[in-house]
């Protein structure tokens, strides 16, 4: 018997965009450097860890890439023109 799925992918703020990691290999911390799923290496802050403020806008490219490794259905994963046009 399994147990419950563990979420994998995870959001945290850096840099002015909430991104995405994988928390089997990445554990966020102020002033530590890490790889999102849209490849940028990105360096959350004190305050990035913070419910304070408005959040950040979604980055779109670890949107994508979160459905792309859990397997979504393809009409749910835009193309990565589309989203890249994305503000
Ligand atoms: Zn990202």
């Amino acid at each position: 018997m399994e147990g419950a799925p563990m979420i994998r992918h995870w959001w945290q703020p850096a840099e002015g965009r909430r991104h995405a990691y994988d928390r089997t290999t990445i554990t966020p911390g102020a002033d530590q450097m890490f790889t999102a799923l849209c490849g940028t290496e990105v360096t959350p802050t004190a305050s990035d860890f913070s419910l304070d403020g408005p959040p950040s806008p979604t980055c779109w490219q670890c949107d994508r890439e979160i459905r792309v490794r859990d397997g979504w259905p393809a009409e749910q994963i835009p193309s990565l023109a589309a989203v890249e046009a994305m503000p």
